[in-house]
């Protein structure tokens, strides 16, 4: 019987097995099929508080692992299946496993929506991006081009203009699903270009291995064209890591958790951390400060029922 089972080993579900850990509950966290989270694919990361030079994002998060580790938590490669959580102790599947916990912190994160093209997999971190806030820094005086036609690509259009030369929006339609106030924001923004009605058939590359450009199509006149481009930014929205919960924890439309006030879902003992639930900041440091609080919740409810 575990005190406190984690699902996630981004930053939320690390900072939630150092807080955990230190509290002598020794977690047990599933570190899931993209272990490290989003950090794991970033490059260098400058807005995490307390480096200031900078440190990678890989090292980041296993830094934070080593320091769980190192107060007892364990972590195991795995994936979380399935739950039941219907009563306690709640019961988790791990690849085929089943295990007991007293209480569970959901940190499974939520992962960027990528095109799917074989070139953009390969050139993420290296010109390809899914987050401007942590990577158009990268791009100061360069060519920038951002996929998408919601609130997230205009957000990020916008932002990036504080770096690029210019911002190329792409958009499949010429219809946009973005509020209208960020529309207008973008389209009043003398540094963004829009090209409509067009997808990515392909991100290239140069001989240094860093994208140099990509090859478009109008989906209406079929005209192929070759752009170049140093910075590659995918918002086309993101989907939470949700689905193993089988509709037992509140979802919202989206699929992300609902929070009942702090880090707690609709089921007592069961708290939520990080990008599953936050749809807004998916930072690091928010991450982190989300799965201190529901370590702290953890262990108080544990506390509460006399564990
Ligand atoms: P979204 O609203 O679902 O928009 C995704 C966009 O990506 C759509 O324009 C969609 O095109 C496009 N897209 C999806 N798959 C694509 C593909 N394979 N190839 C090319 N284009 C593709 O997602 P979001 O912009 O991330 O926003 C998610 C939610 O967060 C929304 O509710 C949004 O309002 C909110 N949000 C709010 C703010 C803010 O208010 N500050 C900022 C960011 C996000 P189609 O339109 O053709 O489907």
């Amino acid at each position: 019987m575990h005190n406190v089972i984690i699902i996630g080993s981004g930053c939320a579900g690390n900072t939630a097995a150092v807080y955990t850990a230190r509290a002598s509950l020794k977690p047990l966290v599933i570190s899931g099929h993209e272990p490290g989270g989003q950090l794991s694919i970033t490059s260098e990361v400058e807005n995490f508080p307390g480096f200031p030079e900078g440190i990678l994002g890989p090292q980041l998060v296993e830094n934070m692992k080593l320091q769980a580790e190192r107060f007892g938590a364990t972590f195991r490669h795995g994936y979380v299946e399935a739950c039941e959580l219907g009563q306690r102790p709640f019961r988790v599947k791990i690849d085929g496993v089943w295990e007991e916990t007293r209480t569970l912190i959901i940190a499974s994160g939520a992962s960027a929506r990528w095109l799917g093209l074989p070139s953009e997999q390969r050139l993420i971190g290296k010109g390809v991006s899914s987050c401007a806030t942590c990577d158009g820094f990268f791009y100061r005086g360069k060519e920038i081009m951002v996929i998408g036609g919601g609130d997230s690509a205009m957000e990020e259009a916008n932002f990036l203009t504080r770096f690029g030369k210019r911002v190329t929006l792409v958009h499949r339609r010429d219809q946009f699903r973005a509020s209208k106030i960020m529309y207008d924001r973008v389209v009043a923004n003398p540094k963004i270009e829009m090209i409509l009605n067009t997808v990515i058939d392909d991100v290239l590359s140069g001989d240094d291995g860093l994208v140099n450009g990509v090859r478009m199509r109008n989906v209406v006149t079929g005209a192929v064209e070759d752009r170049p481009v140093d910075g590659f930014f995918v918002a086309i929205g993101h989907i939470p890591n949700t689905k193993f919960l089988g509709g037992q924890i509140d979802l919202d439309e989206d699929g992300y958790i609902v929070s009942k006030g702090g880090a707690r879902t609709n089921i007592t003992g069961v708290f939520h951390a990080g990008d599953v639930q936050d749809r807004t900041y998916r930072q690091a440091i928010t991450a982190a400060g989300a799965g201190c609080m529901a370590a702290i919740e953890a262990e108080r409810f544990l506390e509460h029922e006399g564990h």
